[in-house]
């Protein structure tokens, strides 16, 4: 045994996860690869041994087989649907000796292509593990399975008068655990922050069957590593995550959702600073949409009206979330006159009706999907910058991709989260100009390469754009 496979030991949770890979630990996963083994009926009447039958399929595989942007199709010959932890530590202890690939899978709505098979790894779909098993309404803590869907979450804890602390697109086939393990951002994190602040404690099963377990889910807890910390994000590098205790946060009495129209991306951010220093702690959402992306929400979104007369070059969702409805419209009043007065916003409409405010959202969350109606093909890319200069990255991208296609943006700009996107006839050709040059503009502007959505399929390879080499040795000899 060499030096570097010895360091991975087993390579099960390698195989899941390559993304943590340098080209050079690339070329050994292709190796271990070879060292899967194939399922066999032999293996398949092990399954059926420690499984019920309705938790194994073995037909109709193609969704549990493609990504969510239909970029990847792997060649999985066997779904296993656990139904508590217990039987995840038995598959994994299994797969683990006989070497077979795993993938876990949970909503599979990631847009990196986390959670397909590679090649043919048998599919851990978490998505019947999916019982609420306990909730604090002093403290507003839920303790829950993997395999909630966050929506469905969210109306159990906002019928107790809590709500989780993220919110995206996704939310009604994402799973909360997919979400912990690929620390998932979206809508509310400007308000309540990321999740490795609001996930109290999860249980994980381990590769070799082991489970970790730390539901305490105590707000402090100083003794030794905070090791659930290392499982928020690591796309099932180090495990599967099957249960989490959640914080929540009070659910809104008084929710305000404005949609603006501004001149300039410069105009988005100071619009910005003047929404954190006027709405302060009350304000929950702060989206921006550019020209282009907006208009082709706006042609492939069913049910979204235009909230403006005009076409304008930015625009922007601002919303706030608190619990004195008269306190909140004279905050949200006054900041839209200092707004106006300044010259910044030239257009807006503040909602009057859930309705109205549901078409705002419908317009925001219409992103993913409409643009991936425009055209063939389609590149996405979501990125962590300086505030300031989030949009250069755009405007510098569409100079490079001239008329081969469509750059446009939108994002979170609170976060310095933009999420750009690139619609084309000719992907192949767009391809050469924007790799490796995007991910070197991002470096050059000491950003991250991916603010949510994380490393995946896709992004194999890249993360030396991000982290040093230290950085990346550290991680692999954790795993
Ligand atoms: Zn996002």
């Amino acid at each position: 045994m060499t030096q570097s496979s010895r360091k991975f030991g087993f390579c099960l949770f390698i195989i899941i996860k390559a993304s943590i890979l340098t080209n050079k630990e690339m070329k050994l996963t292709k190796r271990l690869f070879s060292n899967l083994q194939t399922l066999t009926p032999s293996h398949l009447s092990y399954f059926r041994s420690i499984l019920p039958p309705n938790s194994i399929q073995t037909e109709d595989l193609d969704s549990y087989n493609t990504d969510w942007l239909k970029e990847h199709k792997g060649c999985s010959k066997l779904v296993l649907k656990p139904q508590n932890t217990l039987q995840v530590q038995e598959i994994l202890k299994y797969c683990n000796q006989e070497r077979l690939g795993v993938v876990p899978q949970s909503g599979n709505t990631g847009l990196v292509g986390g959670s397909v098979p590679v090649k043919d790894e048998v599919v851990l779909s978490l998505k019947n593990l999916n019982k609420i098993e306990g909730f604090d309404e002093t403290q507003g803590i839920v303790w829950c399975e993997a395999g909630v869907i966050l929506d469905v979450l969210n109306g159990y804890c906002s019928e107790r008068g809590w709500i989780p602390p993220l919110d995206l697109g996704a939310k009604g086939s994402c799973l909360i655990g997919g979400n912990v393990a690929t620390n998932a951002g979206g809508i509310r994190l400007i308000r309540y922050g990321s999740l490795p602040g609001n996930v109290l404690g999860l249980e994980a099963v381990l590769p070799s069957g082991e489970v970790l377990s730390d539901l305490k889910a105590l707000r402090k807890d100083n003794t030794g590593l905070n090791l659930k910390q290392l499982f928020i994000g690591s796309e099932g590098l180090l495990g599967v995550i099957t249960k989490v205790a959640l914080l929540l946060a009070p659910k809104p009495k008084s929710i305000q959702t404005s949609f603006l129209a501004v001149r300039s991306y410069q105009d988005v951010v100071s619009l910005l600073k003047l929404a954190k220093t006027q709405l302060g702690e009350i304000i929950s959402a702060y989206e921006f949409i550019d020209k282009d992306a907006f208009n082709v929400i706006l042609k492939h979104t069913p049910r979204t009206t235009n909230p403006f007369d005009k076409s304008h070059e930015f625009y922007v969702l601002v919303e706030t979330s608190g619990s004195n409805h008269e306190h909140d419209a004279e905050k949200m009043e006054a900041f839209l006159n200092s707004a106006y007065e300044k010259g910044i916003v030239v257009d807006g409409t503040i909602a009057s009706n859930t309705s109205q405010a549901d078409n705002f959202w419908r317009i925001r969350e219409g992103v993913a999907v409409a643009t991936r109606k425009e055209a063939k093909d389609i590149f996405k890319y979501d990125f962590s910058l300086r505030i300031p200069e989030m949009y250069d990255v755009v405007l510098e991208c569409k100079k490079k991709v001239g008329k081969l296609g469509r750059v446009m943006g939108h994002g979170h700009v609170g976060d310095g989260n933009v999420h750009l996107t690139i619609i084309t006839e000719n992907g192949k050709e767009v391809e050469k100009v924007v790799y490796p040059y995007l991910y070197e503009l991002v470096q050059s502007k000491k950003g991250s390469i991916s603010a949510e959505h994380g490393i995946g399929l896709f992004k194999q390879g890249m993360l030396g754009y991000s982290k040093d080499e230290e950085s990346i040795k550290y991680m692999v000899s954790t795993k």
